[in-house]
């Protein structure tokens, strides 16, 4: 090999490559450049930098030339990401769109994404809620999926670590099946949300309404201030990406803390095709990446790879990794590899009036709302269906217009807005069974732009949904009911799988190499240098808002990477 070859091989190699930069991926980075590795982060899209790439954060609404709606051109070829509710003027740059980076539906799914550094991190609703023991003893207890190789203790002091750093709002509740965390203060409920919250109590023991957890800084400690973040002042302008850093994101937090340590190389504009697997040495050596402008083909080398790139982008990769000893796909000597996707049920909801409470006028901002951890079959079986549901609750104070005039009239209605009643409101956030049949695998014949192929995704509802949302509504009329909640209206949504962007699985944990793809540690049973970290490894889905225990798993598992490293054990 030429000197020159070799140089350029020598400025492509690093310690560590991590593939995606969203909120796992700004994780594993945080962890092992802190742990002394060179750290290579491979991003698809283009950089987006904390405080200066957020265009539209500081904008009033007269600002935006369509007043924050979404014009009828761009709605009319954008039919899925027209679904996903955080879609609006002010967020548009952080989505992509349906034609930009098709997928196929064998079926209906509805596949939302943000391709730029720092993911959906930029994008999420922050909700951050740890699970319990019951939660990961769940497939092995009601015996569906895989037993998890981890329990409650093994991941809690990782919740920690993470809470710490990134900011994580929320009361203790002292509640065993949402295990309290290090908390910087609560947001509190409202007037009516707190009232509700009483009615529980006294007429349903064990049904809690909770100030939802948040990875907002309520109260600031100094190591937020030495990421150069600031307190939340409730703005609620939040995916827009906020300048003060008021929320978490792989922008404001992780990445930049990354490239501190000097030993973060972040290249934007880089699209992982696939893994390079050595038969000889038996371990991945690099990762094949495509210049997303100039197309050209390059490889990196790398002693250890984390798989950060979204659960279903990162089943791609992995299946698209063939070689002579996994022709199906990287550690995929069982071919399970895309299977047992599962994600979050969100098929109902239910809205009603409260006539009470006029004397509270103002239903308060904050970046969170009510939380009702799930309270269905989680000590023991007690329903025809597997699991439970967590629900969102919260309470508004209506202001109404007679907006049936014209001319002057019509200018003061509006001007003098006058108070209705209460309006309550809550959604489900229902636990789903990773089944083999729900799954996503390569589309034989379809590439897109860059040449990999599209990802085919096969995924559903199943009976046992069903039975799960019919009982959030009885339960929810019954107990707005009690409440003394009127016009209560109680809906089945025709949402498909996906919008609840908590979409999981086909790489999952679990003990035996027979039945699941990662070990303990988020390392392929069959590749013990690379991990995946993301919602991909989860063998269930919990009802918790996943994104917390991605941060949790990831930093575990790089923090592992960095001692096995050291031991030369990879
Ligand atoms: C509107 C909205 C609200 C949400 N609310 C919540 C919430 O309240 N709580 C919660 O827990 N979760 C929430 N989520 C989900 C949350 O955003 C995701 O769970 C989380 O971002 C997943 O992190 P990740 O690192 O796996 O993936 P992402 O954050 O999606 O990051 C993946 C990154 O990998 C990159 N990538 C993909 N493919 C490749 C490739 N081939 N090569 C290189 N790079 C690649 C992508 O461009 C992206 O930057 C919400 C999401 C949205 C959109």
């Amino acid at each position: 090999m030429s000197n020159l070859n070799i140089d350029s091989v020598k400025q492509r190699s690093f310690d560590a490559i991590v593939i995606g930069s969203g909120i796992s991926g700004g994780w594993a980075a945080k962890e092992l450049t802190e742990g002394g590795l060179n750290t290579l982060v491979l991003e698809r899209g283009r950089d987006v930098k904390h405080g200066v790439d957020y265009p539209t954060a500081n904008k009033y609404p007269w600002e935006f030339e369509h007043r924050g709606e979404i014009p009828y051109n761009i709605k009319k070829v954008n039919p899925i990401l027209m679904r996903a509710n955080a879609f609006s003027e002010g967020t548009a740059h952080f989505f992509v769109k349906d034609e930009e980076h098709p997928y196929v539906q064998e079926k209906d799914f509805d596949w939302i994404r943000g391709y730029q550094v720092g993911g959906r991190s930029l994008l999420w609703a922050r909700q951050t809620q740890r699970w319990s023991e019951y939660d990961f003893e769940g497939p092995e207890r009601d015996g569906f999926a895989v037993d998890w190789p981890i329990r409650y203790k093994d991941i809690a002091p990782w919740y920690s670590h993470v809470e710490k750093f990134a900011g994580i709002a929320g009361n203790k509740d002292g509640l065993k099946e949402l295990p309290d965390g290090d908390f910087l203060p609560g947001f509190p409920l409202n007037a009516v949300e707190d009232y509700f919250a009483k009615q529980l109590k006294e007429k349903y023991p064990g049904r809690y309404v909770i100030s939802g957890r948040c990875a907002h800084l309520s109260e600031p400690g100094t190591i937020h201030y030495q990421q150069g973040r600031g307190r939340c002042l409730s703005r609620t302008a939040c995916n827009r990406g906020c300048p003060l850093g008021g929320y978490y994101s792989s922008n404001s937090s992780t990445l930049p803390w990354a490239e501190r340590t000097g030993r973060m190389t972040l290249r934007p504009f880089s699209v992982v095709h696939s893994i390079i697997y050595d038969e000889s040495k038996g371990k991945a050596t690099g990762v094949r990446v495509i210049d997303s402008e100039s197309k050209e083909m390059i490889e990196f080398y790398a002693r250890i790879i984390f798989v950060n790139a979204g659960s279903l982008n990162s089943n791609l990769i992995l299946l698209n990794s063939t070689s002579d000893r996994f022709p199906n796909g990287l550690g995929n000597d069982n071919g399970l590899l895309g299977k047992y996707i599962a994600f979050h049920n969100y098929s109902a909801n239910i809205s009603a009036e409260f006539e009470g409470y006029k004397e509270y006028t103002t239903d308060g901002r904050r970046p969170t709302g009510g939380y009702v951890p799930r309270f269905r079959n989680v000590f023991k079986q007690e329903t025809d269906f597997l699991r439970g549901y967590a629900c969102g609750f919260s309470a508004h104070r209506s202001s109404v217009s007679d907006t049936n005039t014209f001319g002057e009239p019509l200018k003061q209605q509006l001007l003098n807005p006058k108070l209705g009643v209460w309006r309550v409101g809550s959604h489900m956030m229902g636990e789903t069974i990773p089944k083999k049949e729900n799954e996503v695998k390569l589309d034989p014949n379809r590439k897109d732009d860059w040449g990999v192929p599209l990802l085919r995704i096969a995924v559903e509802y199943d009976d046992n949904d069903e039975k799960m949302r019919n009982d959030y509504l009885e339960q929810f009329e019954e107990m707005f009911h009690a409440a003394g909640f009127v016009n209560i209206r109680p809906r089945k949504t025709v949402m498909a799988p996906g919008l609840d962007i908590h979409e999981m699985g086909g790489v999952r944990m679990g003990k035996d190499p027979k039945t699941s793809l990662l070990n303990a540690w988020n390392q392929l049973h069959h590749c013990k240098n690379v991990f995946v970290s993301d919602g991909a490894c989860m063998t269930s889905t919990s009802t918790q808002n996943p994104s917390l225990t991605y941060m949790a798993l990831t930093a575990r598992a790089a923090n592992f990477a960095v001692e096995e490293l050291k031991k030369q054990n990879l």
